[in-house]
């Protein structure tokens, strides 16, 4: 099941009701939201041909296949990674992968232009729509405009800037917001990820988004973030406490441990930016920020030259002092 999203998925299921209907759709919003999912969900609904599926499926839903989600009659079009890992590939091989080729572009129009097998009607979809390499994006134009006859196209993406405004302007556009708290917390259960950081400050750090929140739990994760959240606090307070708490992670027998804390800490900060400022757990000054990334910049490439830390120590104190006006 599906969880958020309402507004988007009633009207997309409007547009079901009306079969004549061939058009591209544009899917954005953050990365891991759910906007593959919906795509797919929707995909099913308008090949469905009919009747009570949830108790006797039709041809079409009995074919749909659970897991992979296959069907003869959705189109999927995405670079070619999959299928190939596990194998070493060379960097340029691996550039080659990460973008939709005009080839590829070119076998899927070939497939949109056969007659559906199953349903009445297809669907084609581009995901990650923003890997299409310009030849293979200008390749998909006419298509995108002028869809086959009872087809739908959709593209997904994260980053709909990068995709060129030929193709945008092509487009209904279908936009995906965060989910909600509540939501967000709904579906990590569904998803059944245990995670022994807070779910509020999860949800922060994946921007809302389920799909980033794994890679948001990590252990080291875990922990930079604790380091993080004792910086933010100790920021507001008076400067001793915010030069005990850097003193406390630049003695952590983890040699990196500071720098990667810091970083965190301004990665954090950078991911606020375009938050509502009631809902954000931190804010900060953007210069001092700024000036607080350009000390941190100056001190990765001080141990990248094999300075020794604790050398450096009192000067990024005092640069912090100076930073934060103490
Ligand atoms: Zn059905």
């Amino acid at each position: 099941m599906i969880i958020g999203h309402e507004k988007i998925r009633s009207r997309l299921d409007g547009l079901i009701e009306r079969p004549e209907i061939a058009a591209t759709f544009l899917f954005s919003g953050p990365e891991g939201v759910g906007k593959m999912l919906l795509a797919r969900e929707w995909a099913k609904k308008i090949l469905c041909l009919g009747g009570n599926c949830n108790q006797k499926p039709c041809e079409s839903c009995r074919i749909f296949h659970a897991e992979t989600q296959n069907h003869p009659d959705l189109i999927i079009l995405s670079t070619s990674s999959e299928g190939q890992s596990g194998s070493r590939r060379s960097l340029k091989e691996e550039e080659e992968s990460s973008t939709i080729k005009i080839d590829k572009a070119r076998a899927f129009m070939v497939e949109l232009s056969n007659a559906p097998l199953v349903s009445n009607r297809r669907v084609a979809i581009v995901d990650s729509a923003h890997l299409l390499t310009t030849q293979a994006a200008n390749s998909l134009l006419k298509t995108l405009e002028e869809p086959p006859p009872a087809t739908m196209i959709v593209l997904v993406t994260h980053l709909p800037d990068h995709l060129p405004q030929t193709i945008r302007s092509r487009c209904l556009n279908v936009s995906f917001a965060p989910l909600s708290l509540p939501e967000f917390k709904a579906v990590l259960e569904q998803i059944g990820l245990k995670t022994e950081m807070a779910p509020e400050d999860l949800y922060h750090l994946a921007s809302g988004a389920p799909g980033q929140a794994e890679s948001q739990c990590l252990p080291s994760r875990t922990r930079s973030l604790e380091a993080s959240k004792r910086l933010f606090s100790a920021i507001k307070k008076p400067a001793t406490s915010l030069f005990s708490e850097l003193s406390v992670m630049l003695e952590d027998p983890d040699e990196d441990f500071f720098l990667n804390s810091l970083e965190r800490y301004l990665l954090d900060l950078y991911r606020q930016e375009g938050k509502d400022p009631e809902n954000r757990p931190f804010t900060i000054d953007p210069i001092k920020r700024e000036m607080l990334h350009d000390k941190l910049l100056e001190i990765r490439t001080m141990s990248a030259y094999n300075i020794h830390r604790a050398m450096n120590a009192e000067e990024v104190l005092l640069e912090f002092r100076e930073i934060f006006g103490a």
